[in-house]
């Protein structure tokens, strides 16, 4: 993606994946949002901070959503029992990756996420 704006393209990657997840509610995109225009001004302040600025927001994203009590995204890779979320790797760095917070396995690149099929009613 070659947008000049790191933060449209941060904005694109998370809201690919919470949608992928089934969570691109208007509430999620108005916590997306507030997300972004903080990491606006730290990327205002340090601009070479640029590459790494969607990792960032996924993991802002994640917390404040993780506030609410709701975990995002879910890690479906895995056989066990026990709930657990996908985290961003690294930290803070280009490139960033969904990994599993258990096993460790890389599931997709930031923004890749496989779509979730609902839960069967
Ligand atoms: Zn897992």
């Amino acid at each position: 993606m070659s947008t000049g704006d790191p933060l449209l393209a941060a904005r694109a990657r998370v809201l690919n994946d919470l949608a992928a997840h089934g969570l691109a509610d208007a509430h999620t995109v108005s916590v997306v949002e507030d997300c972004l225009a903080r990491r606006r001004w730290w990327l205002a302040q340090w601009q070479q901070g640029a590459a790494y600025v969607d990792g960032l927001v996924a993991q802002d994203v994640q917390d404040a959503l993780f506030d609410e009590s709701r975990r995002w995204p879910l890690c479906i890779g895995c056989a066990n029992p026990v709930e657990h979320s996908l985290s961003i790797e690294p930290e803070l760095g280009p490139d960033p990756h969904w990994v599993c917070s258990e096993s460790g396995t890389v599931v997709a690149a930031l923004g890749r996420l496989a779509t979730v099929a609902p839960p069967a009613s």
